[in-house]
Formats: structure tokens, C-alpha cells, sequence
């Protein structure tokens, strides 16, 4: 009843040419299929990927965005020149945002409030890092990250967002969550959404799982009960493996 999402994160990659051309070589090739499809790419090919995935089930999203309309943020994109532009999803709390860029639950929280006012989707990443899950303290951090980012987020508002549970160490790393440490920590996520919002709404929630996913374990990942997509790096760059990921 939960519709899969493949989502691939592009990160800072590709040109303008590079990103048309990917979406001309995958279109016909994941047309028809009943996961959800979404490219969230640099800012700089937001608009070219959008009309290149004109007709097609491709949908388009950002990476990052202000949480701010307008104003004195030099370098900032905000939500409006999103929505401008079309934009369905936006990726919210990278870890790679966390890390080297000064984002915080608080400043994730702000983000998902602003995209749900514009009727942008956000793509909500948690996750622990190595050292907090060898120290048994993964449910507590990853708790701790989607309380403060839900934060007077409305019950009928939850549906439009998706989680996607990173594990840091996993990320871009080859090192892979098992199928069923993503299942296990993902469930947790599920009841901590229950604890908030109730049985209802923690069944309609997707969450993804992310880190180092490729069309070799895709199938067993996806497979899992409380696993609803992917969102996937390295391995969406190029167009036959996204294909793959997509048609898993
Ligand atoms: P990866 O990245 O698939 O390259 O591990 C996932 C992500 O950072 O979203």
C-alpha cells in the first residue's frame, strides 16, 4: 500500500549536457513501473532535468534549500525558486550537510516546515555514525534526530514527507547495511513515528534506506517488510545501474 521510492542523489555531479542526456538514455526504460522515481540533483540542473522529464514518471528533486522566501542569504536558494521551477521533492538533513556545512536538527526542523508550506516533499535524512552504533546508541541518536526534525509537524502533513534512514558509515563507503540491520533500524524509525503520530500514520510513511545501495543488493533490500525505496548515490550516476535500481 506504500508506494516504493527509488530516489537517486546525485551530490555535486554532472553538467547540464551530462544530466539531459541521462534523462533521454533512462525515460523509456522506467516508464510503466510502479516505484515512485526521483533524479534530486544540483540546483544548476533543477530546470533542464524538469524539462527533459517533461511527459515522463521522472520526478525532480533539490538537494538542499533555505528555509527563508527571501532575503540577504548570499548563496542560498530558496523555496520559491524551487517551486518556480517545479520541484516535487527536496532532500533535507544530508549527513554530508550535517557534517560540512553546519546543518542541524534545528535548522532541518525550519527546512521540512517551509518545503510542506510550498508543497515541496521533503526527503528526510537520519542517521547514526560508526562510532554511536558500535557504542549501542543508534536508536537513541536516530530518535533524537526525527523528534527535533517532526517538530510541530502536523499528523495530516507526515504523509508528504519521506524518511531516509543513512547510516553514515555505510555511506559512499561499499560498506552496506545488512538487509536486515536497514529493516531493523527503519522499523524503530516506524515506532518512533507511532509514538508521535499514531498507528494511522505510521503505516502510511515511507522511509528509504541509503548508503552504499547498488543493483546487486537492491532486490534483498527492497524486499524487506518496512523498506520502502532507496536513496541511492554512487550507484545513480549512471544510467544502465539507475535503470537497474529502478526495475528492481
Ligand atoms: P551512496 O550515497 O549510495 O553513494 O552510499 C547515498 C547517499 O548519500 O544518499
Amino acid at each position: 500500500m506504500r508506494m516504493p521510492i527509488i530516489a537517486g542523489n546525485w551530490k555535486m555531479n554532472k553538467t547540464i549536457k551530462e544530466a539531459v542526456e541521462f534523462v533521454k538514455s533512462i525515460k523509456d526504460r522506467v516508464a510503466g513501473t510502479d516505484v515512485e522515481v526521483v533524479l534530486c540533483v544540483p540546483y544548476t540542473l533543477l530546470q533542464p532535468v524538469k524539462e527533459a522529464a517533461n511527459g515522463t514518471n521522472i520526478k525532480v528533486g533539490a538537494q538542499n534549500m533555505h528555509w527563508e522566501e527571501s532575503g540577504a542569504f548570499t548563496g542560498e536558494i530558496s523555496p520559491l525558486m524551487l517551486k518556480e521551477i517545479g520541484v516535487d521533492y527536496c532532500v533535507i538533513g544530508h549527513s554530508e550537510r550535517r557534517q560540512y556545512f553546519n546543518e542541524t536538527d534545528e535548522t532541518v526542523n525550519k527546512k521540512i516546515h517551509t518545503a510542506l508550506k510550498h508543497g515541496i516533499k521533503p526527503i528526510v535524512c537520519v542517521g547514526e555514525t560508526l562510532e554511536e552504533r558500535e557504542s549501542g546508541k543508534m536508536e537513541e541518536v536516530v530518535k533524537n534526530q526525527v523528534v527535533k526534525a517532526f517538530k510541530d509537524v502536523k499528523g495530516e502533513s507526515v504523509k508528504d514527507i519521506v524518511i531516509a534512514y543513512e547510516p553514515i558509515w555505510a555511506i559512499g563507503t561499499g560498506k552496506t547495511a545488512t538487509a536486515q540491520q536497514a529493516n531493523d533500524a527503519i522499523y524503530k524509525i516506524r515506532e518512533i513515528v507511532k509514538e508521535l503520530y499514531g498507528e494511522e500514520i505510521c503505516t502510511e510513511i515511507r522511509i528509504q534506506y541509503g548508503g552504499s545501495v547498488k543493483p546487486n543488493n537492491v532486490e534483498e533490500i527492497m524486499n524487506q517488510e518496512d523498506i520502502d525505496g532507496a536513496l541511492v548515490g554512487g550507484a545513480s550516476l549512471k544510467p544502465d545501474d539507475f535503470v537497474q535500481l529502478v526495475n528492481f
